[in-house]
């Protein structure tokens, strides 16, 4: 019997049925470490119903081997088009930059596409971040992403399952791990300016002709900056980031969420956690764009 203890979505309560149902895989965004510890959440995960937690950092490895291709050849500047939000924005206010919109997918897209073609169409992929605009691009892009639930829902989910009794019993010891793929450097992701830090391209990019922003009120200014000297934009809708989405829990300062995410990328840097890294070559069997 379920208990209303409390009361969650109708779309969290189809989600915890199809945990029991379907194979299920959390495609998890490593800004997790501001509302969650690690690695204690990929044994809560599990104990939900999931059968794989996967981190995006994978897919961020991947989208940054493309940008890295692109720049090299393209003489336009680059809008990177991670950020959903940016995306629309530009889409719906400023259509002059929508040339520049880089034709690829963004981390939750690619990872879903990239576990339902290395696991199977049959897994249920479900994105878990902080952001709300990716519940509009789950539903643009159904056939990689199944659900986009925040950290604020997850944490719903979680109440609700252990008030209900519905967690399942785990034994395994390897529930501590994160299953493949996964990426060290790539934990800074959800901070602003990591795509262009990240991307490991000293060689074809400098920092004058990178502009990096973050917040809606610097979006139309870096907008306005791109010149022909500008090679790369990369910017985040949310004031901070993505550590400033709205589906964050808590309600420390971004400084403070920054360090975090800081500190997890270091610790995870000494400690080798989870088995299996991923190899890039294995983007090459599914298809980067962005539609
Ligand atoms: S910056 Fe905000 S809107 Fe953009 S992807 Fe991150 S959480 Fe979503």
């Amino acid at each position: 019997m379920i208990v209303n203890i409390m009361e969650i979505s109708k779309e969290l309560i189809e989600l915890l049925k199809t945990l029991k149902k379907k194979k299920c895989v959390a495609l998890l965004a490593p800004s997790f470490v501001v509302d969650f510890k690690y690695p204690k959440i990929i044994k809560t995960l599990k104990k939900l119903g999931f059968s794989r937690v996967s981190e995006l950092t994978f897919a961020a490895k991947i989208i940054n081997a493309e940008y890295r291709k692109i720049l090299k050849t393209t003489k336009e500047p680059v809008i990177c088009a991670n950020c959903p939000s940016v995306v629309k924005m530009i889409e719906s206010k400023h259509p002059k930059y929508v040339k520049y919109l880089a034709d690829v997918g963004s981390p939750m897209v690619i990872m879903g596409r990239f576990i339902k073609k290395h696991f199977g169409k049959d897994n249920v992929c479900v994105f878990i971040g902080p952001c709300i605009t990716k519940k509009i691009e789950a539903l643009e892009n159904k056939k990689d992403v199944d659900y986009a639930i925040t950290f604020k829902e997850l944490k719903d989910m979680i109440d609700y399952a252990k008030a209900n009794k519905m967690f399942i019993n785990i034994k395994n010891k390897k529930t501590n791990d994160f299953d493949k793929y996964y990426n060290d450097y790539t934990k800074i992701y959800p901070l602003a300016g990591a795509v262009a830090q990240t991307m490991h391209a000293k060689d074809i990019l400098s920092k004058d002709q990178t502009i990096s922003s973050d917040g809606p009120e610097n979006l139309e200014k870096s907008l306005k900056k791109i010149n022909k000297n500008i090679k790369f934009v990369d910017m985040l809708f949310c004031e901070g980031g993505c550590v400033g989405g709205p589906g964050i829990i808590s309600n420390k300062s971004i400084d403070k969420k920054e360090r975090k995410v800081r500190k997890y990328r270091d610790y995870c840097r000494k400690v080798k956690i989870g088995k299996s890294l991923g190899k890039q070559k294995l983007s090459s069997e599914i298809s980067l764009r962005r539609v």
